[in-house]
């Protein structure tokens, strides 16, 4: 049996390089970005006139000038107009090129038009006010966006701002999820009094979903032959097996002797945690990982959060902070395991996180799932955790 740290350690001692795919941009949200992005102008690339009002050279006004002929109307989109003489103005309009030979704009609920005159009513313009200068923002050549982060909406602007169509992002592993049991049925099927609909691999799916990622679901009956057989054909086709059941001490728990058969090597089986101690961990020397997680529905699920989904970051060189938050009740935790309490969170009106405890009837709740937001991370050292004390969170539902 290892603890926590050392199973982390050793995962992420696995992790791998998916190389990289161009893909169009538009279909690369949640991806990870593979390449960095550039400003391929300024930004933005002119004096770019944030209020419809007209532009007017400053020193005028300095001079005394409160009324100016308007000499044209310039629209965004438009080429520049400049004016000819300092009781000049242009008519302008949000997003339009400020004309070089003007500095100032003053929006239309400042001044007043009568005649094709504007005149001036605040007393106040300040020189260079409602213009987004040139490259204020960004300067050409300037990186924008750096490699190895998750794509997001405001990423997709700056590719349709810069006009990449198209992005380097990093592949995705091809994942297989694997649920054992003879007690398991399809969902589609009527259970018998002794049997129960196999929910595992499809919340294993839906996780990994959410996280831009597919993977194929097989089942296998708790019978040896079939089992090899299955297990085989999977480590040489997929880079990622995550498996739901079968790696406990039961008479018919077949998979870790049926992978040693296959020869992916056991670099831990058991760990000093709860739930979730009997997961399974190993490698293929043709590459393909095993996460052999057991069967219980909360198990599998904080095995997933807890070890698959941070050794799929580190593997994608996206770097993730760890999460904390302020235990909200006095607890006591007896055995010599570590313990991934679940937890309600909520920020208080000071802006902090607090995490109350929400235990539900141990691994096999899964609907204790729904009451809760993410596990946290009680250390294995303490029996004693104090209201008020800060711990590791490992968040599977987003509050905000
Ligand atoms: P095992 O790890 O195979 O001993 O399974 C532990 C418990 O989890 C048993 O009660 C199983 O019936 C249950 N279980 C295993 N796999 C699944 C699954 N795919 N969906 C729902 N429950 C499961
Ligand atoms: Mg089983």
């Amino acid at each position: 049996m290892v603890r926590v740290e050392e199973a982390e350690k050793i995962i992420l001692q696995q992790c791998k390089d998916f190389e990289t795919e161009i893909i169009s941009f538009d279909n690369c949200l949640g991806r990870v970005l593979a390449e960095n992005i550039i400003a391929d102008r300024d930004l933005p690339a002119f004096d770019r006139v944030t209020m419809d009002g007209i532009a007017i050279n400053h020193e005028a006004f300095r001079n005394g000038e409160r009324s100016f002929k308007i000499k044209a109307t310039q629209s965004a989109g438009e080429k520049p107009i400049d004016i000819d003489a300092d009781d000049e103005c242009i008519e302008i309009m949000t997003g339009a090129v400020l004309p070089s030979t003007t500095d100032t704009v003053i929006p239309y609920e400042e001044i007043e038009i009568k005649d094709g005159i504007a005149t001036v009513k605040t007393e106040r313009p300040l020189i260079h006010q409602n213009i987004h200068s040139k490259g204020k923002d960004k300067k050409q050549n300037e990186i924008l966006v750096e490699a190895n982060q998750f794509i997001t909406p405001a990423i997709i602007a700056i590719a349709a701002t810069v006009g990449k169509t198209s992005l380097l992002v990093k592949k995705n592993p091809a994942i297989v999820i694997i649920s054992t049991g003879d007690e398991l049925i399809e969902i589609d099927e009527t259970p018998t009094a002794f049997q129960i609909r196999r929910s595992n691999g499809y919340t294993l799916r839906a996780v990994l979903q959410q996280h831009g990622l597919r993977a194929d679901i097989q089942h296998l009956p708790d019978d040896q032959k079939i089992i090899l057989e299955k297990l085989e054909y999977s480590i040489n086709n997929y880079d990622i097996i995550l498996l739901t059941g079968g790696v406990s001490m039961g008479k018919f728990d077949y998979i870790p002797s049926a992978l040693e058969n296959l020869r992916v090597k056991k670099l831990f089986h058991k760990v000093q945690q709860r739930p979730g101690k009997p997961f399974w961990f190993g490698s293929h020397q043709n590459g393909a990982l095993v996460f052999a997680f057991p069967g219980n529905p909360v198990s599998s699920f904080m095995c997933l959060y807890r070890y698959f989904l941070p050794w799929l970051r580190i593997s994608w060189q996206v770097k993730t902070d760890k999460n904390f938050a302020i235990l909200n009740e006095n607890l006591t935790f007896k055995p010599s395991l570590q313990y991934f309490l679940q937890v309600k969170l909520q920020n208080n009106e000071k802006g902090i996180l607090l995490a109350s405890p929400v235990e539900g009837n141990g691994s096999g709740d899964f609907t204790n799932l729904l009451q809760t937001d993410a596990f946290m991370e009680l250390p294995l050292e303490k029996v004693d955790f104090k209201k008020g004390e800060v711990f590791p969170i490992w968040v599977f539902k987003q509050i905000l």
